[in-house]
């Protein structure tokens, strides 16, 4: 059988499609890719290598019934996905200890179309708990560690695809992208992360942090592997009342047909306030290597401003808290989850199932009162930056702080929205970095949530302006010793709303001249 390392969605397609190889093949191969190496890496939360290969073998039975070898990338292909989205049967926790034993009563829509496409679903991705951080190292279970170096964190929220992804656990994955979370885990570890316009992709089943920001999208392992993921999870449905009738094109042909001849002629703009103060030397010189590659395929590169940025992290941390309040008001110990039933911390019952009223366990144990009960399930099941961000929220939003916060917060989304438009009235497309700094040592920013915050300086006014977005790996730091892998650098790539088409596009193109998975791969020899 032929080796399977390191192998994309497209290039597994491939390899089913001419009966080189099975399903199960493929799913064996990574259950034991990640039984050897996932015990450093924390990448998954949960796994279920039974319910996997009974996937596998029904996947290669129909394979075996299609004659025309005409069937969906996704049959037969084994992924990874962000424990926010609901999944039936399965435990869903979104890394918080309130909801550690909480099993999904229903599918999320993008768990459903997966399973129309007849995907191998391998594990539930580790997490920043209800996907508030930037390094996983705010969930509430383990540390996932980023296979370029196990020291340093993969990036958050959605740090568990991104290392599953990057490390080879599995064919790829989806994430959640409030604030920056699939692209600057992918950045920082070599992987493609996209966020597409908001509504793109249905948010029905994805546990809810900020619901006007939230937007879900794929993690891979190049730019077509994006694109088809995203060709099977986009698209209107009625079941998410912010879900849009977009003209939805099939990206994964556009990535195909991408030829270097197509940046001849496009402008495309380099804001100022991207390269300013705080970004990274490596980083800076890698986004002027990539400029004169593409001013070298004939692309105009313009300077532009988006004169606002300063003020996207203090806006985001108005409206994702004040959001993030009310949307985790549910978690109150009686509908959901880790129910907090008596007098003494030991005691702590869980209302198992997805709607504990049901299953005999709802004795109120020696507790007073309800609010009792709220009280001390929500003290004993959130975590720190989670009880931060409620505590930030309800204080923006109390009377008499409206229009101080929440509104003035409003009135700075609609200047970052305007400033989009101004820049895109001028420029086809944006580049910039996605991070300020490369991957950054465990520990070194747990203990500053300021300076964490700063980490999403470059995506956050994307999800305030509900634009698509993209991060592609364009380049490596250099190496301190021989032993040193460097670690990956990712060039970040905005598009006007709705245009993941020239977004794609031109990811691939860049991807090609990278050349990034040739050269460079994390060294995961243990
Ligand atoms: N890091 C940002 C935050 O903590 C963004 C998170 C996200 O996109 N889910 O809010």
């Amino acid at each position: 059988m032929r080796a399977l390392n390191n192998l994309t969605i497209h290039e597994l397609h491939e390899l089913l499609k001419n009966k080189e190889i099975k399903s199960s093949d493929i799913t064996n191969y990574y259950i034991e890719q990640i039984k050897q190496k996932d015990t450093l890496l924390n990448s998954y939360l949960y796994v279920d290598f039974e319910d996997a290969l009974t996937q596998a073998e029904q996947a290669d039975e129909r394979i075996k019934k299609i004659n025309n070898s005409d069937f969906p990338y996704l049959t037969g292909i084994p992924l990874s996905i962000k424990d926010i989205f609901l999944m039936r049967g399965k435990k869903t926790t979104c890394a918080s200890k309130i909801l550690e034993n909480f099993i999904s009563p229903y599918d999320s829509t993008v768990v459903r179309k997966l399973k129309e496409n007849n995907f191998i679903f391998l594990g539930k991705a580790n997490m920043d708990e209800f996907a508030m951080g930037s390094s996983t190292e705010n969930s509430a279970f383990k540390t996932t560690k980023n296979p370029w170096d196990v020291k340093r964190v993969p990036g958050g929220s959605s740090g568990g695809s991104a290392a599953s992804v990057s490390a080879d656990l599995c064919a790829g994955s989806f994430g959640t992208d409030t604030g920056g979370s699939i692209r600057q885990p992918a950045s920082l570890c070599g992987v493609v992360g996209l966020k597409p316009t908001y509504g793109m992709i249905s948010r029905y089943g994805i546990i809810a942090f900020s619901s006007s920001l939230d937007q879900a999208g794929p993690i891979s392992k190049d730019v077509l592997d994006s694109a088809i993921l995203l060709d099977a999870a986009a698209g209107f449905d009625g079941f998410d009342q912010t879900s849009r009738k977009f003209k939805i094109k099939k990206y994964s042909e556009i990535v195909k047909k991408a030829e270097k001849s197509k940046i001849k002629g496009l402008k495309i703009g380099i804001p100022n306030e991207f390269l300013s103060e705080g970004l990274d030397n490596k980083i800076l010189s890698n986004i002027q290597e990539i400029k004169n590659n593409l001013k070298e395929l004939g692309a105009e590169i313009v300077e532009i401003s988006l004169p606002d940025t300063a003020y996207s992290i203090a806006a985001y941390y108005v409206i994702a808290t004040s959001e993030a309040s009310s949307n985790l008001e549910r978690y109150d110990g009686i509908r959901y989850g880790m129910r907090f039933t008596k007098n003494s911390p030991n005691d702590i019952n869980d209302v198992n199932g997805p709607c504990g009223l049901n299953n005999g366990n709802s004795n109120p144990g020696n507790l007073t009162s309800l609010e009792e009960i709220y009280t001390k399930s929500r003290t004993a099941g959130f975590g720190n930056e989670v009880k931060r961000r409620i505590m930030l929220g309800t204080f923006a939003l109390s009377a008499g702080y409206y229009d101080a916060y929440y509104k003035k917060a409003a009135l700075i989304r609609k200047l970052i929205i305007k400033n989009y438009k101004d820049a895109f009235s001028k420029v086809d497309l944006i580049i910039g970095p996605t991070s300020p700094t490369p991957a950054f040592l465990i520990g070194e920013k747990a203990n500053d949530p300021l300076s964490m915050y700063l980490s999403d300086i470059y995506t956050i006014s994307v999800n305030l302006a509900y634009l698509p977005a993209m991060s592609i790996p364009s380049g490596i730091t250099g190496k301190k010793n021989p032993n040193d892998t460097g670690l990956p650098i990712g060039l970040q790539i905005i598009a006007p709303w709705c245009s993941e088409d020239k977004m794609l596009e031109t990811a691939k193109i860049i991807e090609d001249i990278v050349d990034f998975r040739k050269k460079y791969q994390p060294d995961l020899n243990f």
